[in-house]
């Protein structure tokens, strides 16, 4: 084929795998926010014929054949088309690695792996999870001989999640992040400030005004609602089927002041990276973040470092006393500040605190390493388990449930993908960091309820780059530097160290 229209042929064909990628998408939103239970069946087969269908549209030779001929003529390409021909190549390459009788293979493990976990979770057994833990490091350790690696197989599976970055990069990283934050910690956990709970946090919160609270806040971060939406789901998460069409959700509990707020603004930090892409790369992979860590970098710095600043409260408090009358008079915004970023040290990783989070991603990280190269034994998870949560963070595992069956990626398939949570607390302090320096004013602003300056610099510095430079590659250029642990220490000892008294 004439290698000028084999670019173009291979294009179109792209945006047909979007498109049904994207109709699958929308079903899994459905299904996650409107679909009766009963529905769930028939929903899986309609997602199954999709996706089977995307993926024989783009694993074919035929794309192959369209991303050699594209490539022989890929000088005579600008430099955008260029991008977009090195990023399918590269999307296919891996794809094409892995043969359709292990996706199938891999495909029935998880979902027999998911059931049971389900179950074990429920009684806290882990022998009946056992064997599909077992099954499933198999798996991955076939995978990533499939993929391909140079120092350790967990770096294939790693490259899924977190483009470039190798455990050889993680294990100073989380060591000296691991030490630190158990430290701090502890110092919290004996401070004079660490004291009770206030009565007025046990008031019951009107939800229809916090579903308004988390629409005035959205709105405020700069969140198009011409070009997404919020709604309710058991477990909130962003997804989107185009730049014009963002979807989040979030979970309002009576009981809970703050739950939906930091939800919304985490999900909306997702939301508006996905909003934020250049408008002709839509429908395309460059429309998209180059790794995990970086997509949850953004939502992180809103929810951490923005919705739990003291400015912030400042700004909403005048506001708030208005929404819940009467129930925030002797309240103060020092006071929400405080609350907002209460250390618990929980044994649970949905549940932590900035202060103790990477721990609980840190341990995980030390096991998935040990299982996939076969010095720990799926047997002995438990034992692992309890042992590191005792040393990092203090607690007793009373029974495997609040333990190493608490999560679902495990029994996904998935191993490689929680370092990808401390990484985005990682990229998001630096981020900040220089978002600081280069907007001096910024706390001033948010003190006013304007985020616009924070969500331009993201536009120019993260967003718009999309998929065309790694996560790493988008942190040099913003901030200057590698990953690492500097700023975020800083930002977490300074904060809570002001908090805490230390
Ligand atoms: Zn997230």
């Amino acid at each position: 084929m004439n290698p000028a229209h084999a670019f173009e042929t291979l294009h179109l064909r792209m945006l047909d795998v979007g498109h049904l990628r994207a109709a699958s998408a929308v079903l899994d939103w459905d299904q996650e926010v409107n679909m009766p239970s009963a529905g769930a069946p028939a929903r899986g087969r309609q997602l199954a014929t999709l996706n089977a269908h995307a993926h024989a549209l783009f694993a074919a030779s035929e794309t192959g054949n369209l991303i050699n001929d594209a490539l022989a003529a890929r000088d005579h390409l600008g430099p955008d088309r260029q991008a977009l021909l090195d990023e399918i190549a590269y999307d296919y390459n891996r794809a094409v690695r892995i043969p359709e009788t292990f996706v199938r293979r891999f495909s029935e493990a998880r979902s027999a792996a998911y059931q049971a976990w389900l179950d074990a979770r429920r009684l806290s057994d882990f022998l009946a999870f056992l064997p599909h833990l077992e099954a499933l490091v198999v798996l991955n350790r076939e995978k990533a001989a499939l993929l391909g690696y140079i120092d350790t197989p967990y770096d294939a599976l790693l490259e899924d999640y977190e483009r470039g970055m190798t455990s050889a990069q993680l294990k100073p990283i989380f060591d000296l992040l691991a030490r630190r934050q158990s430290a701090l910690a502890a110092r919290i956990s004996e401070s004079a400030a660490a004291v009770g709970e206030p009565g007025w946090l046990g008031q019951r919160w009107d939800t229809a005004r916090q579903w308004e609270f988390t629409e005035q806040v959205l709105r405020d971060m700069g969140f198009d609602f011409n070009a997404g939406r919020q709604d309710r789901s058991a477990h909130p998460f962003t997804t989107n089927f185009s730049i014009h069409d963002v979807r989040i959700t979030t979970r309002l509990t009576e009981e809970d002041f703050f739950s939906a707020l930091f939800s919304s603004i985490h999900e909306g930090g997702h939301a508006l990276y996905e909003q934020g892409y250049r408008e002709e790369d839509e429908g395309t992979v460059l429309a998209s973040a180059p790794s995990l860590g970086m997509h949850e970098s953004q939502s992180r710095l809103w929810e951490n470092m923005i919705g739990r600043s003291l400015p912030f409260w400042n700004h909403y408090l005048p506001y708030l006393r208005k929404q819940y009358p009467g129930q925030l008079d002797r309240v103060g915004a020092e006071d929400l500040f405080r609350e907002a970023n209460r250390v618990r040290t929980s044994l649970i990783r949905v549940e932590a605190d900035e202060c103790t989070y990477n721990l609980h991603v840190i341990l995980r990280f030390e096991l998935e390493t040990a299982l996939i190269e076969g010095r720990l034994e799926a047997a002995d998870v438990p034992g692992a388990w309890n042992e590191k949560v005792r040393q990092y963070l203090g607690l007793e595992v009373p029974d495997d449930a609040s333990g190493c069956l608490q999560d679902i990626h495990w029994s996904h398939g998935s191993f490689g993908y929680f370092p990808t949570y401390a990484l985005g607390n990682l990229y998001s302090a630096q981020l900040l960091a220089t978002m600081e320096a280069a907007i001096p004013d910024l706390w001033d602003q948010v003190n006013e309820g304007v985020f616009g300056p924070c969500l331009c610099w993201l536009r120019e510095h993260v967003h718009r780059v999309g998929r065309r430079e790694t996560a790493v590659e988008i942190l040099r250029d913003a901030t200057g530097k590698e990953p690492d642990t500097d700023a975020f220490l800083e930002y977490l000892e300074s904060k809570y160290s002001a908090l805490y008294n230390l």
